[in-house]
């Protein structure tokens, strides 16, 4: 039996294990823990990653969108989740049937909010969110006080937290992280002196680890859960994605003898070389071409020449790999194999990229 042409493994028992560690940091603060798992689960599966997750210890989970906080609820979850970044076709009225908390980052938002809450005879439950420096989602300061004072009057809504998110937590001692903490005070102080008493909410996946003081009620780690640390703690976090594929053909070059579209990289002795069928059809960029390199039998060795749409060429000197032979292209590194950091360190963007990029029909998805 051969391994399909190409193939994103998901280790699911890694990210219970991953949820598990961020839960007891979260827990030594008093906090819940959320488990993000909004863009299909950052590629890895929205519905089992959020199953796993809550095994390993998640409470409530965080999604982006109305669609997606849908799709658990379709699939039988019935733990707390949130819906972040409202659309402005979002079904509001499906959401508070189904039981999503949603946030509110503005008056008309929480206007649509209302609106649909009286239509169903649903209170709905929300989670005020301020902008507290990132100058994206949540209320403007200056706009706060309006949006709390007209929350804490609605009979429709149940204000559940104040909430807001980070800019810079993956750069501890960053100057802008205490900045944020002193508005998110500022803000909460508001809500109370409106006679509300939420929960709150800060943390992304590097706060959680390194800054137990914004921990606050409830954490929310995205990228953490999959086992890719934004900062360098030393946790104890297992990637959960291999990406992999297999041989289906091998042949000899001789010396000149030149590879691929373009002809960049031409054989400078004679060598045996691999095809395997993965390209950037799927999810292997073509801007690694002549920069990466994949693991085989034991060993990195170079892709060479360009990443076609469907393969690409691996060189083996004077190897000879069988048909079917397993090939690596980014997994755990726990034995000198790519990783998703790496591809990112090349490509000059995050490993949340990479991953969250996997999600790709072509590509078949197993979970073990
Ligand atoms: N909270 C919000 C609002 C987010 O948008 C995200 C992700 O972007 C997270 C939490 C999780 O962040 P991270 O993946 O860095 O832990």
């Amino acid at each position: 039996m051969y391994p399909p042409r190409a193939e994103v493994e998901i280790d699911l028992s890694a990210i219970s294990h991953n949820v598990a560690v961020l839960a007891d940091a979260a827990s030594r603060s008093g906090a819940a823990t959320m488990a993000v798992v909004k863009a299909d689960g950052y590629g890895h599966g929205a519905v089992p990653v959020a199953r796993a997750a809550v095994r390993g210890g998640a409470t409530w989970l965080g999604v982006c969108s109305v669609e997606e906080a849908l799709e658990l609820r379709e699939s039988g979850i019935s733990t707390p989740v949130l819906s972040w970044l409202n659309s402005m076709d979002a079904d509001f009225a499906r959401a508070l049937r189904a039981g999503v908390d949603l946030s509110v980052s503005s008056a008309a938002e929480l206007g649509r909010i209302v609106e649909a809450a009286a239509r169903t005879g649903i209170r709905a439950r929300v989670h005020l969110k301020c902008d507290t420096g990132l100058c994206r989602n949540g209320c403007p300061e200056a706009e706060w006080p309006a949006l709390v004072k007209a929350a804490a009057a609605a009979h429709e809504v149940e204000v559940v937290a104040v909430w807001s998110h980070f800019a810079c937590a993956d750069e501890p001692g960053h100057p802008s992280i205490g900045a944020q903490e002193a508005r998110f005070d500022a803000a909460y102080q508001q809500a109370r002196r409106a006679g509300l008493a939420p929960w709150r909410h800060l943390a992304n996946s590097a706060a959680t680890l390194t800054r137990p003081g914004s921990h606050f009620d409830l954490v929310r780690p995205g990228i953490a859960i999959y086992g890719l640390n934004p900062v360098p703690t030393g946790d104890d976090l297992r990637p959960a994605m291999t990406f992999r594929s297999h041989v289906v053909l091998v042949k000899r070059l001789a010396a000149g003898e030149s590879v691929s579209y373009g002809h960049t990289w031409t054989a400078p002795r004679d060598t045996t070389v691999a095809l395997v069928p993965a390209g950037y059809g799927d999810g292997v960029p073509r801007s690694l071409s002549g920069r990466m390199s994949v693991w085989l039998d034991g060993a990195r060795r170079p892709v060479v020449g360009r990443v076609c749409m469907d393969q690409i060429v691996v060189e083996c000197g004077d190897w000879e790999p069988s048909l079917g032979a397993e090939v690596v292209l980014f997994g755990q590194g726990d034995v000198g194999e790519p990783t998703a950091r790496e591809w990112a360190d090349r490509l000059d963007t995050i490993d949340y990229e990479i991953v969250t990029g996997m999600f790709r029909p072509r590509v078949r998805r197993r979970y073990v």
